[in-house]
């Protein structure tokens, strides 16, 4: 990564205000929690890793859930700020070693053996925002050993045709006064870049399918350049198609008896501070579909050239029955 880049992204962690959302995370937390702390038998005596520890809360887990030795690694300076004095309340320092470095600039002590599992909290909106993963790849490449576990282990991203009412239907009148002319600039402001937002079940007009899936201990950082992803789905029910929404899942290792945790942020799960990314379309591209109606799509995210921890999203309407571009294709947005 460049260095100011690199740097400008470590400043925004220096924020405790994201830390704190991400604490107040409660979906987040029990995910980490109980897949750590339920799973006891998986932690007792081992070396574990915490790539980009933050505040320290996921070491403090492993550490209570019976790990010999954890080594805490964060680039911010919310490792020497908080992490080392949380470590030191909870009666951790024996086992959780804080050190503020970037991971990629870690060395592990001489003569010390490589760990056992590695647990990560990287995710990003639409899971890759941030480019955190490729750390972590690098991590599971450098120090985790044959067989070692990743914290979690897989994930899934989805995507599901969508009403977005809050930007298209309520904007007919303010206070008796018509909007039309500004909801209409509104969106077409919002089309050059995916909204951020909790998206209300009912606005679905599918449960969504599978965009992309990856088992963490085999992908490379190469594989995270570019997605692509072409399906028909059939509307699940009637309704407006003004975007599409997107959402991830991760799953984390369990022993084969308990069912092994997931943390979701799908529009029908509790809601979590990553939201969903709704896609908007142009006013021109949304209709009004039937149940059952075909929506063909194609979408793609690739890494931004000028910066790798953003991706450009790209949805493609097709034609359902010969999967080409309608003419005229006047749905074809770059993101971010
Ligand atoms: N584990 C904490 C923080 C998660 S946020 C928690 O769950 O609450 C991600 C953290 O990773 C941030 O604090 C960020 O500064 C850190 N981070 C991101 N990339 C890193 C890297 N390459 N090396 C070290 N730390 C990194």
């Amino acid at each position: 990564f460049d260095s100011t880049m690199a740097n400008a992204y470590f400043d925004e962690y220096e924020n405790l205000e994201i830390h704190e959302l991400m604490l107040k995370d409660r979906p987040r937390q029990a995910a980490y929690y109980n897949a750590i702390l339920g799973n006891k038998a998986l932690f007792k005596d081992k070396i574990v890793m915490d790539v980009g520890a933050g505040t320290g809360i996921l070491s403090a887990f492993c550490a209570q859930a019976g790990a010999r030795l954890v080594y805490a690694v964060e680039a911010s300076n919310v490792a020497t700020k908080v992490a080392l004095d949380l470590i030191e309340d909870n009666g951790l320092t024996n086992v959780v070693k804080v050190i503020q470095s970037r991971i990629e600039e870690f060395v592990l002590p001489a003569e010390a053996e490589k760990v056992d599992i590695i647990v990560s909290e990287w995710m990003g909106f639409y899971l890759l925002h941030e480019g955190m993963l490729d750390s972590v790849l690098l991590a599971r490449d450098k120090f985790l050993k044959e067989g070692g576990l990743l914290f979690p282990s897989e994930c899934t991203i989805f995507v599901a045709p969508c009403a977005v009412p809050s930007l298209f239907d309520d904007w007919h009148s303010v206070d008796g006064i018509k909007m039309n002319t500004f909801a209409s600039k509104l969106r077409s402001q919002k089309s050059s870049r995916p909204e951020v937002m909790h998206l209300n079940p009912k606005d679905l007009l599918h449960e969504g399918v599978v965009f992309h899936w990856m088992n963490l201990l085999d992908v490379s950082a190469s594989d995270l350049d570019s997605i692509q992803f072409k399906e028909v789905v059939t509307a699940q029910k009637a309704g407006n198609h003004q975007g599409f929404c997107i959402w991830f899942e991760v799953r984390f290792p369990g022993d084969d008896e308990s069912e092994s945790v997931v943390l979701s942020t799908s529009p029908l799960s509790p809601p979590t501070h990553w939201k969903q990314c709704v896609v908007v379309l142009p006013e021109e591209s949304c209709e009004s579909l039937e149940e059952k109606s075909p929506i063909a799509f194609q979408i793609t995210m690739k890494r931004s050239a000028g910066d790798m921890r953003k991706y450009n999203l790209e949805v493609d309407l097709l034609d359902p029955n010969t999967e080409e571009h309608p003419m005229p294709c006047s749905c074809h947005m770059t993101k971010c």
